[in-house]
């Protein structure tokens, strides 16, 4: 009877971010392969798991695959981790899971953390349909052809970032995108340094410039569509009651009593009254 390889997600800061199932299974399988061993190492100490631990990474061979099958379809059970949330997600995974598939044996998935579900849950974008990048191009021409290809999804959409990478693919999105698309930045999830700012991307290019900090740690960023742009922006009855605000209070005051009830920024409805009263050439 062959072993079950499991797929274990881990946490992505805050190592009290894993599932009671999942210690109970990395502590019985017959081997942990880890994508470092060294990092896994930590999570297993804080959980007393002792555990052997073999490295299963990118650049592992056709070799080390075949080794792992040969011990599962042997009967030993295997437990799949990564650096750090779920494995297969822009990390290692598939290609062993594919393998396993092909000899027979089940796979079974221990969900859990992903920082692309944590940051989409968290970032006020809209999530009911969304598109997974994982990580842009490193080099620059490639990675503006590539966000002028997203530019077209009527999707969100989820981007791993590297930190030193940050200001170039912000600025690179606000050529392609424009100033005024809805992004999120989710950065340092579950740790100490936890920050999420959603605006307009304009704006948040601006706050990243002005507070290097924000490109420390790691990096999600959470692009809204165009769509929803649009959806969100003002509509003729939000006109309608804006207007009427502006009727009993200045500008600046109306825009700021209506913009938590519609969710627009006070600026922009600010701008619309202004836009409203200037003469019509
Ligand atoms: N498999 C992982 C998952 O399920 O999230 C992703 C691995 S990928 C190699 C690493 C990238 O995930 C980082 O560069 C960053 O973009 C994102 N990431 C990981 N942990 C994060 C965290 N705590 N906060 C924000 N982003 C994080």
């Amino acid at each position: 009877m062959s072993g079950i390889l499991y797929i274990v997600a881990t946490p992505i800061g805050n190592l009290e971010d894993l599932s009671p199932r999942a210690v109970n299974v990395l502590k019985e399988v017959d081997l942990i392969a880890a994508e470092d061993t060294r990092r896994t190492a930590i999570l297993l100490r804080a959980y007393e798991i002792s555990t052997s631990m073999t490295a299963y990474h990118e650049h592992s061979d056709e070799r080390c695959t075949r080794g792992l099958v040969d011990q599962l379809v042997a009967g030993d059970s295997i437990a799949l981790v990564s650096d750090a949330g779920t494995p297969a997600i822009s990390d290692p995974g598939y290609r062993l899971v594919r393998a396993v598939q092909r000899a027979g044996v089940q796979v079974v998935p221990l969900p859990g953390a992903c920082a692309a579900i944590a940051a989409l849950s968290c970032s006020g974008v809209a999530s009911d349909h969304f598109f997974f990048e994982g990580f842009l191009p490193a080099k620059a021409g490639a990675r503006r052809h590539r966000l002028e290809e997203l530019s077209a999804l009527g999707y969100t959409i989820v981007i791993y970032e590297a930190p030193h990478r940050l200001y170039d693919t912000l600025a690179a999105m606000l050529v392609v995108f424009g100033a005024g698309r809805e992004v999120a930045l989710a950065r340092e999830l579950t740790k100490t340094f936890e920050t999420v700012k959603r605006a307009p991307l304009g704006e948040l290019v601006s706050w990243v410039r002005e507070d290097s900090n924000q490109e420390r740690g790691e990096i999600v960023l959470i692009v809204g569509s165009e769509q929803d742009r649009a959806a969100n922006s003002i509509t003729p009855e939000i006109a309608e009651l804006l207007t009427a605000l502006a009727q009993s209070y200045p500008a600046r005051k109306a825009a700021k009593l209506l913009s938590p009830v519609v969710d627009i920024r006070t600026s922009e409805l600010y701008d619309f009254l202004l836009e409203q009263k200037r003469p019509k050439s």
